[in-house]
């Protein structure tokens, strides 16, 4: 089995069709710094669907089982379920998931399910329409969003939402959140990263996870939570039952970071890979694909890089500093 320098396996590959997003969240693509004339890559530059589908057969054929297709924001991406059909062929892919913001799935969730895409996780911060604009950056409002989960849960698709908490901001409203949505799907709080370089984080913003689950119950003392054991080995999410039964999830990469089991690769919507979500650098797939590497070759350059892997970026965090990261539109997450 292919084996990292810690003894990690490869099993997870996050693919960014990408870097453009209808929403500028604070936290990820701030719409000073990507604004009006902000660059975004020409449509020559993004990987073509025949790449990604040679890439992601020769991922699979070194242990990957499961694909999220992410971006920015990746329901932007035209002709998005032909991809997934694409994907969905692949001998060896057990599920198939997109990371989206919902705002363009009541136009194409049952497209998209009908490719064969197994789930959605859904990102929404808060309910609030003052609050939920301002973190947006464009003042988009919440309906929109619960409007896309409606339609993927119509549609059949398996749904998760994903909450990003920052102190001071939507931390008020996070019982609300999950009063609201805790019949519909699973919620997944996660604590503020300090992904890229121009999403202003330091540590007084996040709020760790054991505060939110206090934040989230009636008491606010967090006892009506009970932790679950994980669905399998390398859950990013510590998975907790509330007292009626409704489960959420934490992801708590700055409090208590999951480095030991991560098992994601992640390739930018150009083709680069990425072997942490806070790689200053990482190693050019497409170059050699449009050069005409054989399927050999690839899977040779693919396995030297896991080989080699050291991440464990979360875990070191105040130890090292990194004065590049690569940017979350870039990667998706
Ligand atoms: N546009 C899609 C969306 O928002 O779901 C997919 C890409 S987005 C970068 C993937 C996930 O990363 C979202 O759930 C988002 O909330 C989360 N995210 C972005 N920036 C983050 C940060 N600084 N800390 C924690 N999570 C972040
Ligand atoms: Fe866009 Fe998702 Fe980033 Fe928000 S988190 S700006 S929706 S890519
Ligand atoms: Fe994986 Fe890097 Fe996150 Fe650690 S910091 S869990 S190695 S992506």
């Amino acid at each position: 089995m292919l084996l990292d320098q810690l003894g990690r396996p490869l099993r997870d590959l996050r693919i960014s069709v990408t870097d453009r997003c209808n929403l500028r969240c604070t936290y990820c693509m701030p719409a000073d710094i990507f604004g009006p004339d902000y660059a975004f890559l020409p449509r020559t530059e993004l990987l073509s669907f025949e790449e990604i589908e040679r890439l992601a057969r020769t991922f699979v054929g070194l242990g990957v089982q499961k694909l999220r297709i992410t971006g920015g924001e990746p329901t932007l991406r035209r002709d998005l379920p032909e991809l997934i059909s694409r994907l969905a062929q692949i001998e060896g892919v057990q599920d198939i998931a997109l990371t989206t913001n919902g705002l363009l799935l009541p136009r194409l969730a049952p497209a998209l399910r009908a490719a064969g895409l197994n789930r959605v996780t859904v990102s929404i911060d808060s309910l609030d329409p003052e609050v939920f604009g301002r973190m947006n950056g464009l003042g988009t409002h919440p309906q929109k969003v619960l409007d896309g989960i409606e339609a993927a849960l119509s549609a059949g698709l398996g749904v998760k939402i994903n909450t990003v908490v920052q102190r001071g901001v939507n931390d008020d409203g996070l019982r609300n959140l999950w009063l609201a949505l805790r019949d519909k799907a699973v919620l997944r709080l996660i604590e503020f990263m300090d992904v890229g370089n121009h999403n202003g984080w330091n540590l007084d913003s996040v709020v760790p996870s054991r505060e939110v689950l206090a934040r989230l119950s009636a008491d606010g003392t967090g006892a009506e939570f009970t932790p679950v054991s994980p669905n399998y080995r390398g859950e990013v999410a510590a998975r907790h039952v509330g007292a009626d039964g409704h489960e959420i999830g934490l992801i708590s990469s700055v409090s208590a970071p999951f480095c030991g089991d991560c098992s994601r690769a992640r390739i930018s919507a150009v083709g680069v890979l990425y072997t942490c979500l806070f790689a200053g650098a990482g190693t050019d797939l497409r170059a050699p694909l449009r050069a005409g590497a054989d399927d050999e070759a690839m899977h040779e350059l693919i396995a030297g890089v896991w080989r080699a892997r050291r991440d464990r970026y979360s875990e070191e965090r105040g130890e090292v500093t990194r004065e590049q990261k690569v940017e979350m539109s870039h990667i998706g997450g």
